[in-house]
């Protein structure tokens, strides 16, 4: 069983826990460097990406994070966890720092006023059967991919989930549905890097 942390420093932590458990990980929150050692899997919640960039920094974990995410860690981003996995944000706020690990460029709480929160059906690649119920919250989108990003969803033209190697991240929040099936493809993300290479 693969064991997936949830960084448990702000937002939606619990649900993610739910989710993941559901779709078959052992999962765990994660606040300190150790913790993150020994964790095959991460997920980065929603919440307030500037808070959790900068509590990132004050428990020490930015740096480590950075690494092991460079180092092929596994990791999926949801919101503000998807700003947190962009190697760069369109209009940062001050201090706000990101872990990176996808060659886009996003746009923070992009759906803009009249829609600051909304639900529609996304078609998500790589998810079989009926959409996907996109729960979009103050939600940002990819305002640019490189040409390792793989792009899985769109909504009215913009880009809501991106796949770059290991690192995925969506816009909406699928742990808040109870429709484990992106979790179920982390998880399966993660097993594919746990199985022992073959020659
Ligand atoms: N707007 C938030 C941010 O910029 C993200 C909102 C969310 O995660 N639901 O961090």
């Amino acid at each position: 069983t693969p064991v997936i942390g949830v960084l448990a420093l702000q937002g939606d932590v619990r649900e993610h826990l739910v989710a993941l458990a559901a779709a078959g990980a052992a999962a765990r929150p994660v606040r300190r460097p150790e913790e993150l050692d020994d964790v095959d899997g991460l997920v980065v919640p929603g919440g307030e990406s500037t808070t959790i960039s900068k509590l990132a920094v004050l428990f020490g974990l930015l740096a480590p994070l950075r690494a092991r995410v460079r180092d092929g860690l596994p990791v999926y981003g949801t919101c503000a966890g998807m700003i947190l996995l962009a190697d760069k944000i369109l209009d940062p706020r001050s201090g706000q720092e990101t872990i990176g690990g996808i060659d886009m460029i996003v746009r923070r709480n992009a759906f803009g006023r009249q829609n600051e929160s909304f639900e529609s059906a996304v078609d998500v690649k790589g998810i079989e059967g009926d959409p996907v119920e996109g729960v979009f919250i103050r939600a940002p989108w990819v305002e640019s991919v490189g040409a390792a990003v793989d792009v899985l969803a769109e909504h009215e033209g913009h880009i809501v989930a991106v796949r770059q190697g290991d690192v995925l991240a969506t816009s909406f929040h699928p742990e808040l549905t109870g429709d484990h099936r992106v979790h179920a493809l982390f998880v399966d993300m993660v097993r594919a890097k746990q199985a022992p290479r073959s020659l």
